[in-house]
Parts: C-alpha cells; sequence; structure tokens
C-alpha cells in the first residue's frame, strides 16, 4: 500500500504540471513571447562576434558591420541549410481542419485531412507518403509541381505544406528578393533581426512574400511569415508562420508551421477556410543507424548470460516468442521515425499503469512498457507487454483520470492475453521501407475481443484510485463524440482499432453515459484540450518531453477549442547542452555551449 501512494503522489505531482499547462498553448499568450527590445542599442551590436557554439565555417569570418553584410551573411547561411539538410529525409506531418462558423463557438472544424511523408530535400523539395490512398495522386502532384514554381490546388497538395521550410530553396538571392531591415525583436531567448521580403519585379511565380526573423549571432532564419506571391490559375499559396529550432550546434532546422486561411467577418464568402498545423521530425534518422547496431549486440550478449537458461517449456517459448515480436515492432517503428524512444513521457504513462496494475492485483510474467507514437492521430495499440499511445491522443486528454481510462483498454488486452503481432518475430517481416509502415504492420483486434477489453478496464478502473474521476473521462468520451464526425482524419487509427466507427464512438462508450451532461458554456468544464498542448516532439531525435507552459484561464468557450488545431509559439532559444537532443547520457561540459547571455548584452 504504500509503495501506491508514492507512485501517487510522485504521479499527482507530475499530472498536476501536466495539467497547469494543458490550457497554455492558446492563442491569447502568443503575444507575449514577443517582446519589443530598446531600439536605442547602436545598429553595430547586432554584428557581434559570432559564439564558438556553430562550429561552423562562418565563425572565421569578421562580423558584418554594416546590414547589406547582414543581409549576405543570411543568404549565406540559407544556402548552407539547404546544402545540411539535403542528405536527410524528414517525416513531415500536416493536419488540416476545413472550418465552419459556429455561431455560438466560433470557426470550427468542419471536416480534416491528415498527409503523413517523408521529405527529400536532396534537389528540390519531393515526398514520398506513408498513406496508401495518398501515394496514387503523386504522379498528378509531380506534374503540378515541375521546376521551381510552387503551387498546389484546394484539394491540399500535401507538397504545398512541405514547401514552406525555407524562403526560397532555388533562387533566395538579392537578384530576386528586397530586403527591409525592421527592427530588433526577442523570440523567446534569442534575439533577432527582423526583415521584410519583397519578390524584386518580374522574378515569376511563387517567390515568398513576408517578414524573417534573424538570430543575431550567426544570422540563420528562425521564423518566416508570409506567402508567396502571384499564384497562376486554379492555384492558392497559403499563408504560413514557419519555425525554426536550434536543436543542433550552428544550425536552425525546420520545425513547424502554421497555416490558416478564411474569413469570418460577416458578408465574407468563404472560398476557403481552413487551420493546419505542418510538423517536422525524424531529421537524424538515417545517420543513427550505426549506433543502434553497436548497442544491440551489447544487449543481446548479455541476455545470454541468465544462469537458470535450460530448455523454455512450452509456454516459456511462447513468451520468449512475443517478446521477439514485440522488441521487433518497437525497434522498427522507432526506426521508421513513428515511435519515439523512451523517455519522461513514457514514466508518467508507465506510472498509472503500475496504478492501474497494484490496486487490481495484476501480476504480469514481464512489465509493461509505455511508449508514444510521434503522430497525431488518436490511437493506441499494443504489441506483447508494450502500449503505445499516440501523441495527438496524449494532447488532448484533459486529466489523469481520462489518461487512465486510455491506458487500462490497452491493458486490459495484455491482461486477458489478447497477444496480437507474434508474425513480427519473423525477421523477413521487418524488412519494408519506412514509408510502406503502415501497409506490413498492424494491430486491429477483433470485435469481441475490444469488447472485451472494454469490459476488462472499467472494471480495472473502478477499482483504481482513478474511481473518482472518472467523470472528465466520460466527459472526454461526449466531447469525442461531438466532434467525431467532423474529425475522421484524426479518428483514422492507422496501426491500432479506431476508437471510433462511421463517427460514433465505440471505445470506454459505456463511461460516457454516465458523464455529466457537455456545457460548452461551462468554463470550468474542460471535457477534451487543442492538439499540441502537451507532448513536445523533438524534431532532431524524435524523443517526446512534457510541455512547460504557465497557464492561460479560459475566458470563452471559444477558448476551449477541442481536438483543434492552433498557433505555434514556440519558445526559441540558442543550442546549448541543456536542451540539447540527449543522446549522451553523460552530460559533456565543452567550452562549446551556447552563452544565451551573452547575446542579450550590449557589446560596446
Ligand atoms: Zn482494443
Amino acid at each position: 500500500m504504500p509503495k501506491v501512494m508514492n507512485n501517487m503522489n510522485w504521479m499527482i505531482l507530475a499530472l498536476l504540471a501536466v495539467t497547469m499547462t494543458a490550457v497554455a498553448q492558446q492563442p491569447a499568450s502568443a503575444p507575449q513571447n514577443q517582446q519589443p527590445v530598446a531600439a536605442t542599442q547602436p545598429e553595430r551590436t547586432a554584428a557581434q562576434p559570432s559564439q564558438t557554439q556553430s562550429g561552423q565555417a562562418q565563425s572565421n569570418l569578421a562580423p558584418p558591420t554594416t546590414m547589406n553584410q547582414v543581409v549576405d551573411r543570411v543568404i549565406m547561411r540559407e544556402k548552407e541549410l539547404t546544402k545540411f539538410l539535403s542528405p536527410r529525409t524528414p517525416i513531415v506531418e500536416t493536419y488540416l481542419q476545413n472550418l465552419t462558423q459556429d455561431p455560438q463557438l466560433g470557426p470550427i472544424p468542419q471536416d480534416d485531412h491528415y498527409f503523413l511523408g517523408r521529405m527529400d530535400l536532396s534537389e528540390s523539395i519531393d515526398r514520398s507518403d506513408y498513406l496508401q490512398d495518398k501515394a496514387k495522386d503523386e504522379g498528378m502532384e509531380r506534374r503540378l509541381l515541375g521546376g521551381f514554381t510552387k503551387k498546389f490546388k484546394l484539394q491540399y497538395q500535401p507538397l504545398g505544406f512541405s514547401w514552406m521550410v525555407f524562403v526560397d530553396r532555388n533562387d533566395f538571392d538579392r537578384q530576386h528578393y528586397d530586403f527591409h531591415y525592421v527592427r530588433r525583436e526577442f523570440l523567446g531567448d534569442v534575439r533577432c533581426l527582423v526583415f521584410d521580403l519583397t519578390p524584386t519585379k518580374d522574378t515569376g511565380r511563387g517567390r515568398f512574400i513576408g517578414r524573417i526573423w534573424v538570430e543575431d549571432q550567426d544570422f540563420n532564419i528562425v521564423r518566416l511569415n508570409g506567402t508567396y506571391a502571384h499564384p497562376s490559375r486554379n492555384s492558392y499559396y497559403f499563408h504560413m508562420d514557419s519555425w525554426r529550432l536550434n536543436l543542433i550546434p550552428g544550425y536552425w532546422v525546420p520545425s513547424y508551421i502554421y497555416s490558416e486561411e478564411g474569413d469570418f467577418t460577416a458578408g465574407a464568402r468563404n472560398k476557403i477556410a481552413f487551420k493546419a498545423q505542418t510538423r517536422m521530425w525524424g531529421y537524424n534518422l538515417k545517420t543513427a543507424t550505426p549506433n543502434d547496431e553497436l548497442t544491440n549486440i551489447t544487449v543481446d550478449s548479455v541476455k545470454d548470460d541468465t544462469p537458470a537458461a535450460q530448455d523454455a517449456t512450452p509456454l516459456a517459448a511462447e513468451r520468449e516468442w512475443q517478446q521477439q515480436a514485440e522488441d521487433n515492432v518497437v525497434e522498427r517503428l522507432q526506426r521508421a521515425g513513428l515511435l519515439a524512444p523512451e523517455g519522461d513521457v513514457d514514466k508518467i504513462l508507465q506510472t498509472v499503469v503500475n496504478n492501474l496494475e497494484i490496486t487490481n492485483n495484476i501480476e504480469l510474467p514481464r512489465p509493461v512498457r509505455t511508449r508514444v507514437l510521434t503522430t497525431s492521430p488518436l490511437e493506441t495499440f499494443s504489441v506483447g507487454n508494450t502500449i503505445v499511445v499516440s501523441r495527438g491522443l496524449i494532447d488532448v486528454l484533459p486529466d489523469e483520470g481520462s489518461l487512465a481510462m486510455v491506458l487500462s483498454h490497452e491493458l486490459a488486452h495484455i491482461v486477458l492475453g489478447h497477444n496480437l503481432g507474434s508474425q513480427y518475430a519473423f525477421n523477413d517481416r521487418m524488412l519494408f521501407s519506412d514509408e510502406a509502415t503502415y501497409q506490413n504492420l498492424g494491430f486491429k483486434h477483433i470485435p469481441e475481443e475490444e469488447a472485451a477489453a472494454d469490459k476488462k478496464a472499467i472494471e480495472m478502473l473502478k477499482a483504481s484510485p482513478y474511481a473518482q474521476k472518472l467523470e472528465t473521462a466520460g466527459l472526454f468520451i461526449k466531447a469525442l463524440q461531438a466532434r467525431a464526425p467532423q474529425l475522421s482524419a484524426l479518428l483514422q487509427a492507422h496501426l491500432g482499432n479506431n476508437i471510433t466507427e462511421n463517427g460514433t464512438v465505440t471505445r470506454m462508450a459505456q463511461l460516457g453515459a454516465s458523464a455529466p451532461a457537455l456545457d460548452w458554456n461551462k468554463l470550468d468544464q474542460i471535457a477534451a484540450l487543442p492538439l499540441g498542448g502537451r507532448v513536445k516532439l523533438n524534431p532532431w531525435d524524435d524523443k517526446v518531453e512534457i510541455v512547460k507552459a504557465q497557464p492561460v484561464a479560459i475566458t470563452s468557450a471559444r477558448d476551449k477549442m477541442p481536438f483543434e488545431v492552433t498557433p505555434f509559439f514556440p519558445r526559441l532559444s540558442r543550442y546549448s547542452t541543456a536542451n540539447a537532443p540527449a543522446a549522451t547520457p553523460t552530460p559533456t561540459t565543452t567550452a562549446t555551449t551556447a552563452t544565451a547571455d551573452a547575446s542579450a548584452t550590449p557589446s560596446n
């Protein structure tokens, strides 16, 4: 019993932090991130010697002394970024909600679209898709995007969103663009120079028009906000706000893009109205392989040392086989960039699973592990003793009780022995391209097992510390039910069972029936959260962590935005070993650590 209590305390603390931050990712907080900077500093301070953290060639260059020299440096750095990224094939995910006006709630989702692919940044910008039904459009899309024209049709060519990673992949220079210095401004901890960009006369279609933010040490672009000029007939360029993060020394990698179109003023006739989030990750996927192989060899040799190793009984052999399948799947999904490496979010999930197990006296031959799927669609599945929950689902859950609800269903499958995936113990079944993951792996239970898991899960919840917290979990089911018909793409599971069927919630639906009435106007009733409020995915190494943010009070029903897409406002900071992708377990204290403070100090 004391063990339970310890777990509980730790978890409540952890989850309280989660709950507090859940409402923080809302647009109301956004302007606070932009602190205007006193414009009294002489122009020259923009040109401090670059800190050695970049480790790049430009650290040998003399600091620019005029704005023209700064612009030259910006252009040079953008070309270096293009070159640096050209061998990489990051994952790009776009989730888009078409909007309709609700008199009470404002613009709400009408329907949605989901795109997932790998970007190829080598020659131009290209992509290949994970979702099969999208792949057939690709021939058409390639023809539409011949040469350097950047156009995409109203039926949302996913490649259109991928273009927004660069200002101009091929022609970012003074011949094609005019630069107008605006002011100096902080984005998060990073002091930036702000420029407005306009294409020069007669430079053709699809040139960027808008604003760029450039950090003032190495002059890398950290944010671009605008659109592309002069679309051709039957095409459309979207507005976009594109953010980069300093996740490795010297480079700011494209990470988030928010797009939005539509006009909801009286009398406006929207041809198009949507909000979309594009996320990129998996930049380091290709180069991670050699180390992985070495690690695997070490693990295997340790395993063989077990002194009790004798011939396996039939049951032991069956379990061993299932574990092999489980390990294969987990490793393969991680290699495809679809599963985050083990981390702190797993600890929170695992604590909730432990609480369910301990209070229900569940003893399993192997511990249950939890992992986070890096994608947005709301889904869960389990393979062997590993429970997998998607990033998007963790984002929208309102509290710990609803998290317990989600995990209890998968734990029930494990407890009931509904093991799927033993075919993946054969290694040939792991040999497929990353883009073909969804065609080669699947963990869908038959309806009878789904019903049995729900029943068992509710039993376990009622015997657990979450028994008193199931009202919010039920409200979540109700909110999901209210939005399910409009969110078929968000609710389309790609590996596990769907949570809804034909717009009706099927998973744990019983909890919804016993919940209080859903009331959008009750401001203290938070049934579901917007996407992106809880889990932060590192675009470089795919690690996930819990978002740290100050809570922002909800002041109207429109602030709730359940399951909705919102703008991005990441708090920018310079690369340092503190926020580095923690690839090395032992912290290295080299002199190359970025000195964020120095950038904020006028150097005269
Ligand atoms: Zn299930």
